[in-house]
């Protein structure tokens, strides 16, 4: 996908809230309503799923929350990217008719004692790096659903084993929202577009690119079979080792995308390819599906 252009904002803006009540307030007679969760520092992958959610609905909500539950000791929290005013402008640019940006302190009155367990799947990838960063997200994700009661909710394909989690606590726990997916916007030099490229220097940027290239490479390879795939990402991924600035492989992994355990070597049909490294201080997580 390539960056979708800005449109000219529409007189007002969205109506900005931070607490339920006015939230609530700002959803009396909203008709059909799409929700896009995000955590701000919002760029043209936002965009994108802001536009699915317009398709969709009478009221798009976006929610702009840096969710602390989320977050493991010695992560980003703190230095996590913020501009709820450009955020909002953005936000006007799409049509966009509500945001809901609550404190931690609105979300969290009480320390959090009730949580959803993101189970098995939530161990894996993402889950081994950051422990217990599922069960932060499936609880903002179902506390969200719960205020806004929207009737769809746009997430990113940039964050697969995410939205593959949030499908499976919608189905397993029954609640009356559509999940719809959105494909992963890249820059033109093929970088996912993501809130923390922001932390890249020039050098560490050039370095990064080698994510989207070993991705390519392995789906190029999907002919072979799952081996195959993985042997010709890890190549780059091998070489970009010793680039300057390196690339730190955390994860390369060939996956079955409903459970995200490692797809055999006769795996056929869908998989997804997901790689996660850190260049300089960032970290950095990417994704492709692939065909066997
Ligand atoms: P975040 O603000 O990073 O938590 O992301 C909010 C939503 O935007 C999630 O559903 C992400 O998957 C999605 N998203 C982030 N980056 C991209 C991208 N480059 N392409 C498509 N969706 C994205």
């Amino acid at each position: 996908m390539t960056e979708p252009a800005p449109q000219p904002a529409p007189t007002g803006g969205p109506h900005v809230t931070h607490t339920p009540d006015e939230l609530r307030g700002a959803l009396a007679d909203a008709g059909r309503v799409a929700l896009v969760p995000t955590m701000g520092a919002l760029h043209g992958g936002h965009r994108s799923l802001m536009r699915l959610a317009r398709e969709r609905a009478d009221t798009v909500v976006v929610s702009i929350f840096v969710n602390p539950l989320q977050f493991g000791p010695g992560e980003d929290l703190d230095r996590y990217p913020r501009d709820l005013p450009g955020d909002t402008g953005l936000c006007a640019e799409e049509g966009v008719d509500v945001v809901f940006a609550p404190t931690a302190e609105t979300m969290y009155p009480l320390p959090q004692m009730i949580t959803v367990d993101a189970g098995a799947m939530g161990e894996r990838l993402e889950g081994a790096s950051r422990p217990g960063h599922f069960t932060g997200v499936l609880t903002v994700v179902a506390k969200l659903f719960d205020l806004v009661r929207p009737d769809s909710a746009v997430f990113g394909a940039k964050d697969a084993q995410q939205i593959a989690l949030v499908r499976r606590m919608v189905a397993d726990l029954n609640m009356p929202v559509e999940i719809v997916g959105a494909p992963t916007l890249r820059d033109p030099d093929g970088l996912a577009s993501s809130s923390r490229n922001v932390y890249l220097s020039g050098a560490e940027r050039a370095s990064a690119l080698s994510l989207s290239r070993a991705l390519t490479a392995g789906r190029s390879a999907a002919a072979d079979g799952p081996d195959a795939v993985r042997a010709a990402a890890r190549n780059v991924l091998d070489e970009a080792a010793g680039a300057e600035p390196p690339v730190e492989l955390d994860y390369l992994a060939l996956v079955d995308p409903a459970t995200f355990a490692d797809a055999p070597a006769d795996h056929e049909g869908e998989a997804v390819l997901a790689v996660a490294a850190r260049v300089g201080t960032t970290r950095l997580i990417d994704n492709v599906s692939v065909t066997l």
